[in-house]
């Protein structure tokens, strides 16, 4: 593997075994052109209104930062309208940097889009917004923020779910349902948590509603983080292909036609 393959996979915190990339000690502050390959990194372009393989030139930017650790920059650029954004990668090396197959891991990841792409969602407007902000602040080390952003996701799609199927929001008493009956109910009637889940789904939601209300710390969020994920667009998926709610979904104004749904043919309208 070359160093840009490990790259591109950005924001992904990859470690993988790649060819060697410097051949002589990079002090500290010091500059150093690489030829490691092309970073291509998919973004949704604005000005395309499309998924697009963002892509570096030939040569790179690499910063001495320490023994084991160097600063890499790169500009990404549409190949079909040529907006560029920048890319800021820090990379650390498990053992010697300069040996000939140094393993290395993306330890931190940057880009720097000017409004002019933004990070591939599933292809749902307001909720790809989110999920965009949910991984910004967990890319942030903001463990609580990033899972406020997904619980969110979580509750409104279940609301959604639940006035199009016509199941009442409010409790006995006239207030506000609680949310996890209203999400049993919803999901026994429309199945929208995925079967990977749903032994646990429930519990994932306990979790998230727990980090929000500031029951844990800050790394139990972060651990969570990537499965609860996993959960919220499982459940955007399914209720997306659920062709009972297709029809409703559509006066909703969710843009479904981008949908990357699992090939069931489900979507095929
Ligand atoms: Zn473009």
């Amino acid at each position: 593997m070359r160093l840009s393959d490990l790259l591109s996979k950005a924001p992904a915190n990859e470690e993988a075994q790649v060819e060697r990339f410097l051949n002589s000690h990079l002090a500290w502050g010091k500059h150093k052109t690489i030829e490691v390959g092309k970073v291509a990194i998919n973004f949704k372009c604005k000005t395309c209104d499309d998924v697009r393989t963002f892509m570096s030139g030939d040569k790179l930017s690499c910063l001495g930062v320490g023994d084991r650790v160097v600063s890499i920059d790169a500009c990404l650029k549409c190949p079909i309208c040529e907006a560029t954004i920048e890319a800021w990668f820090l990379v650390v090396s498990r053992d010697g940097l300069y040996e000939q197959a140094p393993t290395v891991r993306l330890e931190r990841y940057v880009d720097n889009r000017r409004g002019l792409a933004s990070r591939v969602g599933v292809g749902v407007g307001d909720f790809d917004d989110l999920l965009e902000r949910a991984q910004l602040a967990y890319e942030e080390q903001l463990g609580a923020g990033a899972m406020v952003y997904l619980r969110k996701i979580f509750e409104a799609i279940t609301k959604q779910v639940a006035d199009i199927a016509g199941i009442s929001t409010t409790g006995k008493n006239g207030g506000r349902k609680p949310f996890r009956n209203l999400l049993k109910e919803v999901d026994e009637k429309h199945h929208i948590i995925p079967p990977v889940f749903s032994s646990d789904g429930y519990k994932l939601f306990e979790e998230l509603s727990d980090i929000v209300h500031g029951d844990s710390s800050e790394e139990v969020a972060l651990q969570k983080y990537h499965p609860c994920r996993r959960l919220v667009i499982g459940i955007i998926r399914n209720v997306a292909s659920d062709q009972e709610m297709k029809q409703a979904i559509d006066a909703l104004g969710w843009n479904i036609n981008k949908l990357d749904v699992p090939s069931s043919g489900a979507m095929a309208s």
